[in-house]
């Protein structure tokens, strides 16, 4: 399973709230760098790329490689390499449970014995 950037853009956006609360400060895209908090949290730069906070470095970079016309791609972003590696998809906003509610039927491999001897 292949993570879209669509989808990494969704997930991401999803970090915006969090941002504004100060519960995730770090900067999702290099995940080295913390946004600015309290006062200074107006001195935090919008992605380019999608609605979510990054830090200054970042900011900056996505700046170069605009002019380039180089972009990281969404997926490669720190905080969603891991499901990205994982093969994952991250969580949507519309299921906030920790458990896969709705993940389809499910996988009983051993019900396929049709030539049942009566
Ligand atoms: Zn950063």
């Amino acid at each position: 399973m292949k993570l879209s950037e669509d989808e990494a853009k969704r997930f991401l956006e999803r970090l915006c709230p969090l941002q504004e609360t100060e519960q995730q400060l770090l900067c999702p895209r290099c995940g080295r760098n913390e946004l600015y908090s309290g006062l200074y949290f107006f001195l935090n730069s919008l992605s380019r790329y999608a609605h979510v906070y990054i830090c200054e470095k970042c900011w900056m970079d996505e700046a170069l490689r605009e002019i380039d016309g180089n972009p990281v791609p969404l997926t490669s972003w720190n905080a969603v390499l891991p499901f990205v590696l994982r093969g994952e998809i991250p969580p949507s906003d519309s299921s906030c449970q920790d458990t896969n509610a709705s993940a389809g039927p499910a996988q009983t491999g051993e019900i396929h014995n049709s030539s049942q001897t009566v």
